[in-house]
């Protein structure tokens, strides 16, 4: 994946959550960790998928992560 910042080659990794669902959350809505897991989002991870592929670029400090699959 092609930085849309510097345009260089982002390195891939994996965001890793051992515990609780990693929940994407518009800002609008958001009311806290507490009650995150009750509220809709993108879930980026599950229990049975606790990482998510993740792009990132040193330079940039940014990282990139495809939802495609991640929206139902
Ligand atoms: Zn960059």
């Amino acid at each position: 994946m092609e930085c849309p910042y510097c345009h260089k080659s982002m390195e891939k990794g994996y965001l890793n959550s051992p515990r609780d669902n990693l929940k994407w959350i518009e800002a609008e809505k958001n009311k806290g960790a507490l009650v995150s897991h009750f509220q809709s989002g993108i879930k980026l991870t599950d229990w049975y998928e606790n990482q998510v592929e993740t792009y990132y670029c040193r330079k940039c400090q940014k990282m990139i992560i495809d939802v495609a699959d991640k929206i139902k």
